[in-house]
């Protein structure tokens, strides 16, 4: 397949997530925040989900990455593509269910809510499974070795490291009201509702 292809499903991944979040991202910028937690391991790891986002788009303007290409074959381009829009789709949901509560990094801002409705009922972290989802299309979709990867591995680890933090902030801004939360629902996947009754 032409890589053109590819070219193309990396812009449409990056359009997407700057089209879906600005309107979101103006609105809740403009609301004071209470509690900043982004200490030196936030700083950094937002420096490298920067770069990982960046290095798709250098494999698509020039050809420093060239060495690391290989064939783009149309199973991992379809399945990408998959990936892709449900990936959309979820990153799309959760912003509107999130509302001005959002921020890029670890922050509670006043009249803070903990949103426990819409696509947040039983996953606790959406978005971060919507961008999961957008990684694993790029990787499928973007036929080389380093910028199809790249925010895969990024991005997984701001997830590993940034979680716990995140969950902490929450815990200590909601007590219980979080916690209660927190055992109803899953965190990238959706939890099953426990039967009500046995039967
Ligand atoms: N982890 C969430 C939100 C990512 S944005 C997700 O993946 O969907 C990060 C910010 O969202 C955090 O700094 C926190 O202030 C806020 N946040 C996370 N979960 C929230 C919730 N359930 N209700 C309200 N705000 C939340």
């Amino acid at each position: 397949m032409n890589p053109w292809y590819g070219k193309i499903a990396v812009l449409v991944v990056f359009l997407g997530i700057v089209v879906i979040r600005a309107p979101h991202g103006s609105r809740s910028g403009k609301i004071k925040i209470v509690d900043d937690r982004r200490g030196p391991l936030e700083t950094g790891l937002l420096a490298v989900a920067w770069i990982v986002s960046i290095l798709p788009l250098v494999w698509v303007a020039s050809s420093l990455l060239s060495f690391a290409d290989y064939p783009l074959h149309p199973l991992p381009y379809a399945l990408g593509l998959v990936f892709l829009a449900a990936g959309l789709l979820l990153f799309h949901r959760s912003h509107a269910d999130l509302g001005t509560n959002w921020s890029i990094t670890l922050q509670v801002r006043e009249n803070h809510r903990l949103v426990t409705s819409g696509i947040y009922a039983r996953i606790r972290h959406p978005m971060y499974s919507a961008l999961f989802l957008l990684a694993i299309a790029q990787a499928l979709a973007l036929p080389n070795w380093i910028a199809g990867p790249a925010y895969l591995f990024g991005f997984g680890l701001l997830y590993v490291l940034r979680v716990n933090a995140e969950e902490r902030m929450m815990l200590d801004r909601f007590g219980a009201e979080y916690e209660d939360y927190r055992r109803r629902s899953g965190r990238l996947f959706p939890k099953r509702r426990a039967a009500s009754r046995a039967s």
